[in-house]
């Protein structure tokens, strides 16, 4: 019985004290009072919680702040830079990384590029980049919180790498490996769910984001009701495999007629040869395309349109199933924006269910290529938040 009350009492406690730190986030910079009048919590809690978040280093005092009259109160900031977090987007023939502090704020960044390696040289090139972040992280109370990865593949909830076709991965223990070199806890998603993430955190922000990651293949992230649904296993967002021809090509899915083979890098590859395209890489294809396109080649702009016509085809699936208040394409396809977007558009308005497009928008990413590493930096540090909570 007395355990069970003191028990209570400290999981309370915790819960004031992540409430507190939670409203200095969101509201910072704020005074006690001010917090006490958020939270309805007593004056006394507050200043308790106050101090243990002072003596933890993850808020920080600044004074005096203005009164409407009597003692000027003395305000209160998190302190973003309590901490730092690393956040790689893994793509196809590219390691993109970031280091942010607590808030998201990018401190530094490193790429690099390579051509058809395998996952033990991609693997000492990631640890190339991570080493050169953790290096640069200014000196902080709690070091690296900890390490996101993006993936272009399916992973499950274990941080396992089941398929990434266009790496040739599978069945791969990502974040066993990561984890046995560095002393952090380490995330691994899937890109598309990682952008649709960092959309969420720091794009416009709405509750329901379908974010749709257009590479050499398609990927789908979906934030419903302002949370990323993953699926029972995390396997969500596989729409680059919907069927969108019944007696399409065969991918290498084993379906036939999926969307990726028609509106995504692929259709570019498939008729390369008829561009007279033999590249070494088939990734500088659709850049080589973009620069047709850009000299007015009529042929790569009616390619790159006809690709924006199907991109509209699988978007008008997405959309009448989920009625989203945002769609935002993003990856390598927004390259090819010029080009893309006016099919897309005029496919969607006309086949959509009309009530579907009242309030909906579609747009292509601001965050350019940072989505992804955005998002996994995002899901690290509210990782280290949500292990502190359980403390
Ligand atoms: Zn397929």
């Amino acid at each position: 019985m007395l355990q069970n009350k003191i028990w209570n009492q400290n999981t309370i406690k915790n819960g004031n004290k992540t409430l507190v730190l939670e409203t200095i986030m969101n509201h910072s910079p704020i005074s006690r009072a001010s917090i006490a009048d958020k939270t309805g919590l007593n004056k006394g809690t507050v200043s308790s919680q106050v101090s243990e978040l002072l003596d933890e280093d993850l808020i920080y005092e600044q004074g005096p702040g203005k009164s409407s009259g009597g003692r000027k109160p003395v305000i209160l900031l998190f302190n973003e830079v309590a901490g730092y977090s690393i956040g790689i987007d893994i793509g196809v023939n590219y390691i993109f990384g970031i280091l942010t502090d607590l808030k998201g704020n990018i401190c530094q960044e490193k790429s690099l590029t390579f051509n058809k390696l395998s996952f033990d040289e991609i693997k000492e090139k990631l640890f190339e980049i991570v080493d050169c972040l953790i290096t640069s992280a200014p000196s902080s109370t709690y070091g690296i919180v900890g390490i996101g990865i993006g993936v272009p593949g399916a992973t499950n909830k274990n941080g396992k790498v089941l398929l990434a076709p266009n790496l040739g991965w599978q069945n791969i223990d990502l974040k066993t490996i990561v984890e046995n070199r560095y002393d952090c806890p380490v995330i691994i998603e899937n890109e598309a769910n990682a952008g649709a993430y960092g959309e969420k955190k720091f794009g416009t922000g709405v509750d329901d984001i379908i974010y749709v990651s257009i590479g050499v293949g398609i990927g789908v992230g979906l934030i419903l009701n302002g949370d990323l649904y993953q699926g029972n296993d995390g396997f969500s967002g596989e729409m680059g495999h919907m069927t969108i021809q019944a007696d399409g090509k065969t991918c290498r899915c084993g379906n036939d007629g999926c969307w990726e083979l028609y509106a995504s890098e692929q259709a570019l590859i498939n008729k390369a040869d008829q561009f007279g395209l033999e590249m070494a890489d088939e990734n500088d294809i659709l850049q080589e395309m973009v620069g047709m396109a850009e000299d007015g080649d009529q042929e790569a702009i009616n390619l790159f349109k006809t690709i924006g016509d199907y991109m509209g085809v699988g978007l008008i699936n997405i959309i009448n199933s989920f009625n989203p208040q945002q769609v935002i394409i993003g990856n390598r396809i927004t390259a090819a924006k010029k080009w893309v977007e006016q099919p897309l558009l005029e496919k969607v308005n006309k086949n959509a269910l009309w009530f579907q497009q009242n309030h909906l928008e579609i747009n292509f990413s601001e965050l350019s290529g940072y989505t992804t590493a955005l998002g996994v930096a995002a899901f690290s540090t509210e990782n280290f938040f949500k292990i502190y909570k359980e403390r």
